[in-house]
């Protein structure tokens, strides 16, 4: 989606620092990251907040889920949180869907 920055990292017009990426859901470090360790999980197709995942196809939100396991297995974490602000009251400032994995784990 046009002027989207999780669209245009997805789309590698802006850069990050990438975790893990497959052909559904790209994860990145967060800029300002919160805790020792805090990566973004993004699936590639532009959703604008968790309340509209009914509307998208379940393989995607299974392929985004998972992937949080899997990032979060890959840089050997076993305590973290996973979080989701949904609309702007909540804290949300990216209307691109995404989990933040979120850990201060020494790793
Ligand atoms: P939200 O508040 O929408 O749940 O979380 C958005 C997150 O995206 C924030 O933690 C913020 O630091 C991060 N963020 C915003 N812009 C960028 C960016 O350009 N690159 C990266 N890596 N993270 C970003
Ligand atoms: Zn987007």
């Amino acid at each position: 989606m046009k002027d989207c920055i999780f669209c245009k990292i997805i789309k590698e017009e802006i850069p990050c620092k990438k975790v893990f990426e497959n052909e559904s859901v790209l994860a990145f470090y967060d800029i300002k990251p919160k805790a020792r360790t805090h990566v973004l999980i993004v699936p590639k197709q532009h959703i604008n907040q968790f309340s509209e995942i009914e509307e998208f196809s379940s393989d995607l939100i299974a392929q985004t889920m998972k992937s949080v396991a899997h990032v979060a297995k890959m840089l050997g974490l076993d305590h973290y949180k996973i979080l989701v602000n949904n609309g702007a009251g909540s804290g949300q400032e990216v209307f691109h869907l995404h989990i933040h994995l979120i850990s201060d784990q020494i790793i």
